[in-house]
């Protein structure tokens, strides 16, 4: 018969059992005192943010993945813990090439990474690729969920692959991927990949964290830009025609030179850096050197004439502001105040009856009454 507690005579003292984890041959119940455990065990559940960051800053993989972890999470219990990571972290960051990579899905950006990573491992280089792919969290997947596609990059020490975390929307993506770029780079990894999917506003959250862009774009596909959109080409500190190989060659290099004609007519003004327009190819590795060369001049031409510095504190700047508007907007949506009134102005305004000017007014001032209820002693992150 199995011994349980309940075979234990009523009022009986029952001494404190210990459950061991160690798996070693022996008496598994009843010892006196608690076993011995590894102090950052014992401590997890607590999340102390001195003993993460210590870890973070050793290069451990498990603390880096849960402090990745953490400054994802939406939990309103772990918002302090992650600011206080982050606030140990920050002197350590900032260090890393940070280049963004964008290109239409199918451009080759995922063989891309995985080749010129690859390339940046052999040369002693430490690599975190992350993703801003808002469109994963609706599909279900990301480009870099699947680690197949980075199959040989994903194998080594010295990488760190993180995909969008799901269910976020670009703001929620754009603030986890930069908090995890500060973490990746406080624990050594001196370049960030950033990828981005190419067909929408998270090219404008990427570029406003990185040092260079770098554009994956192909041989002419039918017309000359190919789609791109005029932003993105804006945005571009450096292009590549990707696939320039076999057939694909000259078609690669007669697109370059179309890009970099249209690009002269893009920069309005006359002084600017005009973005190198390369071809690359990830399966021959052809031009991934020039590629790469041109992302670290970029780099240096910024460094050299004090604009990185500069650069990295307008985003600083933008971020800020752009925290405030998120913040502000997801006020406004749980504003109980607000909620109580909003379908009946509406209605309203959309009969005439009251003008559009006089509506926000009366939403405004109802949210100004609840913002003390928004905005509790703690605040979210
Ligand atoms: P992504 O959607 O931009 O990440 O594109 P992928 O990296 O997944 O590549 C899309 C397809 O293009 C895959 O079938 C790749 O094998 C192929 N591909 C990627 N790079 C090259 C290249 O340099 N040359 C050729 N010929 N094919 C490539």
């Amino acid at each position: 018969m199995t011994w349980t507690r309940k075979d234990r005579a009523v009022g009986e003292e029952q001494a404190p059992l210990y459950l061991r984890s160690d798996p070693t041959p022996g008496r598994q119940y009843g010892d006196s005192a608690p076993p011995q455990r590894d102090p950052a065990v014992v401590r997890r559940p607590h999340l102390d943010p001195d003993l993460l960051a210590k870890q973070v800053l050793a290069g451990e993989r498990t603390a880096i993945a849960r402090a990745i972890t953490l400054v994802e999470s939406s939990k309103p219990s772990h918002h302090a813990v992650a600011a206080d990571l982050l606030r140990i972290l920050r002197p350590y960051s900032g260090k890393a090439v940070r280049v963004g990579i964008t290109g239409v899905p199918g451009a080759g950006k995922s063989t891309f990474i995985d080749a010129l990573g690859r390339k940046l491992l052999d040369a002693g280089h430490k690599i975190a690729v992350l993703a801003v792919d808002p469109t994963s969290a609706k599909t279900g997947g990301s480009i870099l969920g699947d680690r197949t596609r980075m199959g040989e990059l994903a194998q080594s020490e010295n990488t760190f692959i993180r995909p969008s975390p799901a269910g976020a929307h670009l703001g929620g993506v754009a603030r986890t991927t930069r908090e995890s770029m500060l973490v990746l780079e406080a624990a050594g990894f001196d370049v960030v990949l950033v990828e981005t999917v190419g067909v929408g506003q998270s090219e404008v959250a990427v570029a406003g964290m990185v040092d260079t862009f770098l554009l994956i774009a192909l041989a002419r596909a039918g017309d000359q830009l190919q789609g791109i959109k005029r932003g993105i080409l804006e945005m571009a500190d450096v292009i590549t025609v990707n696939k320039a190989d076999g057939d694909n060659e000259g078609e690669a290099r007669v697109t370059a030179r179309e890009l970099s004609i249209a690009m002269k007519l893009i920069t309005s003004d006359p002084n600017a850096r005009r973005p190198p327009v390369l071809t690359s190819s990830a399966l021959t590795g052809k031009g991934l050197d020039e590629v790469w060369k041109a992302i670290v001049g970029h780099r240096a031409a910024l460094e050299a004439d004090g604009a990185l510095e500069a650069r990295r504190a307008h985003q600083q700047r933008e971020w800020l502001w752009a925290l405030v508007r998120g913040e502000l907007e997801d006020a406004l949506r749980t504003s109980g105040s607000v909620s109580a009134i909003r379908a009946g102005l509406e209605a309203r305004v959309e009969q005439g009856d009251l003008s559009a000017l006089e509506a926000s007014d009366q939403i405004l001032k109802a949210f100004a009454a609840d913002a003390p209820s928004l905005w509790p002693e703690h605040p979210k992150h």
